[in-house]
């Protein structure tokens, strides 16, 4: 065969019915997520191989229960398959329903039908056929809907190729109207609708008038019909119902001719676990059992990789210093870039083994019962059952967590959930909370077996965890945001995972990580390495005079780490550093906590390196203990007594918890929210927050 175009195919289906396996299955690597335009919608679309020589480019559309469009997603099926001219739409339309839920399913079907573009009906899940007791006469359902119908099993690659023959033959494909709904509800009413628009196919004329307030690809006489037909709204609603009704007709008629299941064969199982895993208590006890696991797992087998990469970023620093001849862009290149990318790559671990799992939870339908459960406490919060996701993968890092709200279909609830994501302790701020509890928090143990030091690191993350809640609790109250929440949730099969799906998720997040969060921390760092290593006019003088005044007080001029803290002392960010030590005293910081804190509101987990600079220490790992050795030895300068005591180091810690310092967040939830106004407010807020909680904890500990 030659080269040809490829085929435009779209997936289209009700939430669940496997879309996204399909796709996978489809395209596999050959995806990309990207956004609708304007809107925060996740749009996929791959390249698919049908045959030989024959391509095809797929799209995923979100789920859908019909093309009446009742939220975002909905608009944006409707939009793609309706408007000739919109980019995306399909040389054949491929509805993915599946074996349990079909009568829903038709439904959509049948409408999509009507539209007259060349469609095939995908009914998934055939490896479940016997389980389910069901029995499908596939020639009689074909002959009975004129369409092609083609049984597969996404999981399982089964009818996939035979799918893709029918795809590839798509001119094929009978493209009449199914349900014919003009006869059944007002015949006069719908010919002369018919007549008015001969451009148009009856059913799309009906959509233009019933379901769109744009109106692409119409000319102005077209535009004006529309307009005066939409006038009788009780008709029209009255109409519509009946249509809804008509298509079921016609559904339950056709089913009862192909379609039997016995359902005494199915729903057991499920009734069974669902009744544990959504009960009153122990619903609850479990979720809390499951994620103390997957917590526990994480910090076990992340912490291996993150070592690996720790000590390669920073042997690969070393060596490009010794290699590289000697100047600024060695040294940009092996202090500014290198740990830069090195601070993102040493988050992957975390993110991919949380993702693995929360994809797992999913994928086995678990997470539809925890959203279930969850969903009456988070609401008192303006939140709903579907933030939970989001808030637990606010552990690993906020920029996952805050794209994962994008399934809440209330704007305010999706809204509230993204604005205290920030709240929940992330993996950059572990490293500052494990030097300073070291440092403050004495090893003993509660009870003879909890550590202290254990039991306050829970105890940061609980404290995440409710300054979340409450305000999620106070914008629940002020914010003055539209947004109706309807609870409708899918109660999918339990099932064991699909590899390929969780593997798909696991590497759709992570990239989401590098590419959200990359490029502006590794930007930062850049900023951040010039900021350290220049200064003001005095600063090129710097080690001169450090020399000098070493050789003065006699000591020797062989201390690369000294001067290497002289001479931040005197760099812009040194600078910077004294200028706010007027604003950070009330709290117990000095100016070198302050550089510190300055360098962190880009990233936290600058802070310790910073520190490691300024109170001259190597990096490398067996002066680790001589980091905390060095802070443990600082002393404050104007009481003369140890700087990180108690009352400093929890006032840090505070400050740590609550302060929105990652720009890489700030980006994102701007993008999500599109406005500058919400990444604003977090700043803002939570700095203050911040500020005020860690004043009060400095006063009440000194
Ligand atoms: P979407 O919401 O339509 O995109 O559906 P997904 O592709 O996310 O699939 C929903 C669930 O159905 C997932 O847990 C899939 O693993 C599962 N699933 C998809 N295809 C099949 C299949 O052919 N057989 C079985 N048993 N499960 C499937
Ligand atoms: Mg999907």
């Amino acid at each position: 065969m030659s080269e040809h175009k490829a085929i435009k195919v779209a997936l289209v289906g009700n939430p669940n019915t496997g879309k996204t396996s399909l796709f996978n299955q489809l395209t596999g690597l050959n995806q990309k997520v990207g956004n609708y335009p304007g809107i925060t919608v996740d749009k996929k679309v791959g390249k698919a191989t049908l045959s030989e020589g024959c391509q095809a480019s797929v799209i995923d559309l979100p789920g859908t229960y019909s093309i009446n469009p009742t939220s975002v997603d909905e608009n944006i099926v409707l939009q793609t398959l309706l408007i000739k001219e919109h980019k995306d739409f399909p040389d054949v339309i491929v509805v993915v329903a599946d074996i349990e839920n079909i009568k829903r399913n038709l439904l959509l079907y049948s409408q999509i039908k009507d539209l007259q573009i060349p469609t095939i009906l995908a009914i998934n899940m055939a490896d479940q056929l016997d389980k389910k007791g069901v029995e499908i006469d596939l020639e009689q359902l074909k002959t009975e809907l004129k369409s092609e119908v083609v049984l597969i099993s996404a999981r399982k690659n089964l009818g996939i190729d035979k799918l893709k023959e029918v795809i590839e033959n798509y001119k094929d494909l009978d493209t009449s109207a199914l349900a014919h709904i003009s006869g059944k509800i007002d015949k006069p009413y719908f010919d002369e609708l018919k007549q008015s628009f001969p451009k148009l196919s009856l059913y799309k004329a009906w959509l233009y008038i019933t379901q769109l307030d744009e109106y692409n690809g119409l000319d102005d006489k077209e535009v004006s019909l529309i307009r005066s037909y939409k006038k009788d709204k009780s008709k029209l609603k009255k109409y519509q119902h009946k249509e809804t009704i008509y298509r079921y007709q016609q559904i339950n008629s056709i089913l009862k001719k192909t379609y039997k299941v016995d359902k005494s064969k199915a729903r057991d199982l499920r009734s069974k676990l669902d009744k544990v895993l959504t009960h009153k208590i122990f619903g609850y006890v479990i979720f809390a059992v499951i994620l103390m696991m997957i917590f526990q797992s994480i910090f076990d087998w992340a912490s291996i990789p993150m070592d690996y990469i720790d000590a390669f970023f920073a042997h690969l620093s070393t060596r490009t210093q010794e290699i590289l001849p000697e100047g600024m862009l060695t040294d940009l290149i092996s202090q500014g870039i290198i740990p830069g990318i090195g601070g993102i790559v040493i988050f992957i671990p975390q993110i991919a083994i949380l993702f693995l799992f929360v994809s797992i939870l999913e994928e086995t339908g678990y997470m539809s019962r925890v959203v279930f459960l969850m969903d009456k406490i988070m609401r008192r919060f303006g939140m709903s059952g579907k933030s939970v996701v989001p808030l637990i993968s606010g552990t690993a890092c906020a920029i996952p967590a805050v794209m994962a709200a994008r399934n809440i279909s209330s704007w305010k609830e999706r809204l509230i959930t993204i604005m205290v994501v920030p709240f929940v302790t992330c993996s950059a701020r572990l490293p500052v909370y494990a030097i300073i509890i070291a440092l403050i928090i004495p090893q003993d143990r509660v009870l003879g077996v909890f550590s202290l030091q254990g039991l306050t690191l829970l105890g940061l993350y609980l404290l995440g965890f409710f300054m979340a809640m409450i305000s999620g609790y106070v914008l629940h109250k002020t914010l003055k945001v539209e947004g109706k929440s309807f609870f409708l949730i899918e109660m999918p099969d339990y099932k064991l995972p699909s590899i390929k799906n969780v593997f798909y998720t696991v590497v759709e997040k992570t990239k989401a990580f590098i590419f959200g969060a990359g490029k502006i921390i590794l930007a930062i760092s850049i900023i951040l390495w010039f900021l350290a290593s220049n200064g003001p006019a005095a600063f090129d003088a710097a080690e001169e005079n450090f020399n000098k005044s070493n050789i003065e007080s006699g000591l020797s001029v062989d201390n690369n780490e000294a001067l290497a803290s002289y001479k931040l002392e005197h760099s812009y960010i040194g600078v910077m550093g004294k200028a706010i030590e007027p604003a950070i005293r009330p709290l117990g910081y000095d100016w070198k906590i302050g550089i510190a804190l300055i360098s962190s509101f880009a990233a936290r987990e600058v802070f310790v390196g910073t520190l490691a600079t300024i109170y001259s220490v190597g990096n490398d790992d067996e002066e680790n203990t001589t980091i905390k050795q060095r802070m443990a030895e600082e002393v404050n300068e104007i009481t003369g007594e140890k700087l990180f005591n108690i009352p400093v180091g929890m006032s840090l810690l505070i400050f740590y918890a609550f302060a929105m310092q990652c720009a890489s967040t700030l980006a994102i939830v701007k993008r999500e929210t599109n406005s500058w106004k919400w990444p604003m407010i977090q700043l803002f807020g939570m700095g203050l927050i911040a500020y005020i909680a860690s004043f009060i904890t400095f006063n009440l500990l000194s």
